[in-house]
């Protein structure tokens, strides 16, 4: 049977996010086609809950691991563009492939996804952005599927992308997505993608364990500057340590644990609060038994 042949029992989760750490899913299961996921779905007979994993860059899983089934959509990553210039993407394809994608077909206004370390999928859920632009500019529309394996397709509009944030229910994990580009100049769309990366470079930690900005901004404040004024910058807790670089962001530094990091991050928001009265709202999700 499909279903028990794809799943993996007790996997390791750690070397699958960025920050390296978590203990281990109960079941997992890393679809490569999307009849693949149907028909397990379809199938599935196990009552667990199911969660959705892109290329983990935004996510902590915690040290006791996850009790259900993880689906990791890393190979569902096929993108293709039609006669009328629609680019279309696999929720599993990594934003910067998208972006390079776009750029060989002289595409514009997807350069901002080359910066951004995520999955497509990862990126709907977020309305990941940078650079001016974010998902909600540039989606047309999404076919999502459920738990039982029905699928269903959204516009931009349906899924009321907000920052960081959507409005549709956690039961729909996203297959494969639409988007609008327009016609552009090779040279002018590398050229923009090259400065963003340079741009990165100097503002954020590279090559480090992290899960990118720890903290939502708020309408009035930047979520850095209220952990900068709260005398966090650097703060250490076990292996983790907030980035002295870009202090919205938490570095794995020395074999932290799940718990290290997300200890500290509540480390962060209690001082924050006491400083300045206003409550940070984790962007980083956090999954798994406590
Ligand atoms: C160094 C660094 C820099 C970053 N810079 C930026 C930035 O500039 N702008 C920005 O917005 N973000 C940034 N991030 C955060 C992160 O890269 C984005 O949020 C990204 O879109 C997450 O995608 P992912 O595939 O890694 O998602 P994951 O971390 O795997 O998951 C994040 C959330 O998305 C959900 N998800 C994943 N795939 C699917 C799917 N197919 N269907 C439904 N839900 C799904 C997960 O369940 C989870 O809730 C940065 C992170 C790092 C480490």
């Amino acid at each position: 049977m499909i279903s028990t042949t794809l799943l993996v029992e007790n996997k390791k989760m750690s070397n699958l996010t960025w920050f390296g750490v978590g203990g281990c899913s109960k079941y997992y299961l890393q679809p490569s086609s999307e009849e693949n996921l149907v028909s397990f779905l379809k199938d599935n007979q196990l009552d667990l809950p199911i969660y959705p994993l892109g290329a983990g860059s935004n996510i902590i899983i915690r040290d006791l691991g996850f009790n259900g089934i993880i689906i990791h959509f890393n190979k569902l990553k096929e993108i293709f563009i039609d006669k009328q210039g629609i680019i279309t993407a696999y929720c599993g394809a990594m934003d910067a492939d998208v972006a390079r994608f776009a750029r060989n077909h002289s595409k514009t206004g997807l350069e901002f996804l080359i910066g951004i370390p995520g999955t497509i999928g990862g990126g709907i859920k977020m309305n990941s952005g940078a650079y001016g632009s974010e998902i909600k500019n540039i989606l047309i529309d999404v076919t999502a599927i459920n738990k039982n394996g029905i699928l269903k397709s959204f516009t931009v509009k349906d899924l009321q992308l907000d920052y960081r944030t959507n409005k549709l229910s956690h039961e729909w994990m996203f297959l494969k997505a639409r988007f609008k580009s327009s016609n552009g100049s090779k040279e002018q769309i590398q050229k923009k993608m090259k400065e963003i990366i340079q741009s990165r470079k100097m503002s954020q930690p590279t090559g480090q364990k992290t899960g990118g900005s720890t903290f939502m901004n708020g309408k009035n404040f930047k979520a850095w500057e209220l952990i900068d004024n709260s005398g966090c910058r650097g703060l250490k807790n076990g292996g983790a340590v907030i980035s002295n670089k870009h202090c919205n962001f938490i570095i794995n530094e020395n074999n932290a644990t799940a718990t290290d990091i997300e200890t500290l991050g509540e480390i962060v928001r209690k001082k924050v609060f006491e400083k300045t009265g206003k409550k940070l709202k984790w962007e980083i999700k956090i999954v798994g038994e406590k």
